[in-house]
């Protein structure tokens, strides 16, 4: 059974009171909300005020990037060790906007990932074609790159460690959403890819979100697809109206898949 689960992404938004503030509405307004589990990845420098307003919920919080190292002299980095302190659940690894900007490629996304499957941390890991990647027919092969060099070396138990993040580049911060049709499709493809590495229990038991300007008035569309168990959310994360009406996407509470 997957729950679904709903992810918000804050980026580089939010000063710690302004995180306080943002992350009690949510809680007050997601209070006994059962039917998916949710994830608030606020900066670094709120992360421990974020932990301290979900406390005793079932909102989990999330580092959005971490260092594959323990420690040592990596200037501007953040480990696992210390997201764990912080009271982190999770870690967002491989954001488009990190390959795009920071220069992270699939082979420290790679070691990133293996440094989480042996911490206490779910590895939320992004993958996602661009637009030119997209138009070039390329989609299948981008997915499959990303997933074989991003996920090697993995164990079918590490599996349970992992919720996959298909994030088209595209369709973040664009407004433009992929249709939930494409969305399905590529989906389906990252779950078949699954089956045949790691085995089809393993691939049926994984998550795999959309993100991709999700909103509130495209969520429950794309949640109708069967192989979509979740989001992750940027731009309408970042008001708790938006952030829970998304939360809200089957207002009778659906199960998982
Ligand atoms: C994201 O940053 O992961 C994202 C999907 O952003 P947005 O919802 O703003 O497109």
């Amino acid at each position: 059974m997957r729950i679904p689960v709903i992810a918000g992404n804050w980026k580089m938004h939010k000063t710690t009171e302004e995180a306080r503030s943002l992350a009690r509405a949510i809680r007050d307004g997601a209070a006994g909300a059962t039917h998916c589990r949710i994830v608030l990845a606020p900066p670094f420098t709120a992360l421990t005020t974020v932990v301290a307003e979900v406390k005793g919920t079932p909102i989990l919080v999330a580092g959005q990037n971490v260092h594959w190292e323990t420690k040592g002299a990596f200037t501007g980095e953040v480990s696992i060790p210390m997201l764990e302190e912080a009271g982190c659940r999770a870690v967002i690894i491989g954001h488009s906007e990190r390959r795009q900007y920071f220069g992270e490629t699939d082979e420290t996304v790679n070691r990133k990932v293996l440094a989480a499957v042996k911490s206490s941390l779910t590895a939320i890991v992004c993958i996602g074609e661009t637009l030119a990647e997209r138009e070039a027919g390329r989609v299948h092969d981008v997915i499959e790159q990303q997933l074989a060099v991003g996920l090697a070396g993995l164990t079918d138990r590490d599996l349970s460690h992992i919720i996959l993040a298909y994030e088209p580049v595209w369709a973040i911060g664009t407004g433009r959403t992929a249709s939930p049709e494409i969305a399905q499709e590529v989906h389906r493809a990252i779950r078949d890819w699954l089956a045949r590495e790691f085995g089809d229990e393993e691939a049926r038991g994984i998550r795999i979100l959309y993100g991709g300007s999700v909103k509130p008035e495209n969520i429950s569309d794309l949640m109708r697809q069967p192989d979509i168990d979740g989001a992750l959310v940027g731009g309408a994360c970042l008001e708790a109206e938006s952030f829970l009406r998304i939360i809200r996407y089957n207002a009778a509470g659906a199960g998982g898949k």
